[in-house]
């Protein structure tokens, strides 16, 4: 037995299922937890001492890497001069200031703990401000595990969605009305449906969740129009695309102004963090401004705050950090798709800059309903052939992988040969 697969046996002791997310128990490419012990630029050591190129990067946040040297420099400082105070401190100014920045459209923030925290928080100010209930949702979007966003469709388009985890009480559910991604015709109806009743519709401006899955042309500018013409708000979940897809987040890389956006991911360097924000109006909603409560012990913990901070410094003062993510994924994402062309693999490669996903199916996906299409048994066998050769990828087809300035072009040139090499001995 492998180190990693006795400190899972033991952790199932203790742990629901062994970890504390479940994507990680590694259920759904029929393997066990991969033990992570140390990182470092693009590499992961696991409990076995075996070196992985990773693609996991902690889901997100990590842009820079492993262990970036000033953002390891920035958590060490800040922690020796203590890791919370529950008092405001000046790193917390100097990071909305820099979001406000960076951000087009976002003119106040408000720092939480994660992403789910973030979304629920931008939930709450968005019923507070608009005097409105419903929250419009795609499909295939993640928003974190609040109740009112563990959603599914109900019957009909416009009808009250049901929960999607038990424990969701359905007057939870009830609140959120669920429409499949890039659906402009269905987001009419929707509206049409409930008129006035039309909080906000939240979006990952990139579906990141279900595999990566573009906007199709028009479609976020329609969400846009509708929402301003209804009086409600447009919330871009941006824990994923924020300072991902470009330092002006997906907002400035479409060139469309959301009212509210969440963020998380990298924004705290690969420690807990998240913030939602937006224009002044809405934002002002927010306590001890205005009526709708929202707090939190460790928001804005000066530990996580300087890991956020030194990141997202780091990516506006570098500005060849971005071109060089381009220019990796744009040849990871060709690489891969000539090898799987070459062996006649049913396969598509999605994504932008630094994200992509390989969905072992026919046609292009724009919608969870396509993304669900796919060979999941592939994707487990070629998820294994990978990891085999020192390549860690989602445990999971309907997962991102991504890329972080530490990746090497000759880390995609090995990534692409392993696919190659996989496809050519039958593996995948
Ligand atoms: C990860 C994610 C969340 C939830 O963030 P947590 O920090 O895991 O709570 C919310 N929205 C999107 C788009 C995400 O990718």
């Amino acid at each position: 037995m492998s180190r990693s697969e006795e400190l899972f046996t033991e952790a199932q002791r203790y742990i629901p299922g062994g970890v504390n997310s479940p994507v990680r128990a590694f259920r759904s490419v029929g393997s066990t937890p991969v033990f992570a012990v140390r990182g470092s630029g693009a590499c992961i050591w696991d409990a076995d001492g075996k070196r992985y190129t990773d693609y996991i990067g902690s889901w997100g946040p990590l842009i820079l890497g492993h262990a970036f040297p000033a953002v390891t420099e920035a958590i060490c400082d800040a922690a020796k001069n203590g890791a919370s105070f529950g008092l405001p401190t000046e790193r917390e100014v100097r990071m909305a200031r820099l979001i406000t920045e960076l951000v087009k459209g976002v003119e106040m923030v408000r720092m939480v703990s994660s992403g789910t925290e973030a979304v629920l928080s931008a939930v709450r100010a968005a019923r507070g401000f608009t005097g409105r209930e419903l929250v419009v949702k795609f499909s295939g979007c993640y928003h974190g595990h609040s109740d009112s966003m563990l959603v599914k469709a109900g019957s009909g388009l416009a009808t009250a969605g049901l929960p999607d985890s038990a424990g969701v009480p359905a007057a939870a559910a009830a609140g959120t009305v669920t429409c499949a991604y890039n659906d402009t015709e269905g987001i009419k109806q929707i509206f049409a449906a409930h008129k006035d009743g039309i909080a906000a519709v939240i979006v990952e401006p990139v579906g990141a969740n279900m595999g990566v899955v573009l906007p199709a042309p028009g479609f976020l500018e329609e969400l846009r129009r509708i929402t301003a013409e209804a009086g409600a708000l447009l919330i871009f979940d941006e824990v994923i695309t924020g300072f991902r897809v470009s330092l002006n987040c997906a907002s400035g890389y479409f060139g469309v102004t959301p009212d509210m956006w969440t963020f998380g991911k990298i924004i705290g360097g690969g420690l807990p963090v998240g913030a939602y924000g937006g224009r002044r109006d809405v934002m002002s909603v927010v306590a001890p401004l205005g009526p709708v409560y929202q707090a939190g012990t460790l928001s804005g913990n000066p530990v996580a705050t300087a890991a956020g901070l030194a990141t997202l410094e780091t990516l506006k003062n570098d500005s060849g950090i971005y071109r060089g993510l381009a220019e990796k994924g744009e040849k990871l994402r060709s690489g891969l798709a000539s090898v799987f062309k070459k062996h006649g693999i049913e396969a598509v490669v999605q994504g932008l800059e630094s994200l992509a996903t390989v969905f072992f199916t026919a046609s292009p996906v724009s919608s969870y309903d396509d993304a669900k299409k796919s060979d999941t048994a592939r994707y487990a066998r070629f998820w294994k052939s990978m990891a085999k050769r020192g390549i860690l990828l989602a445990p999971s087809q309907f997962e991102a992988l991504f890329l972080s300035a530490a990746h090497s072009l000759s880390d995609i040139e090995y990534f692409i040969a392993a696919a190659d090499e996989a496809a050519h001995a039958g593996e995948i």
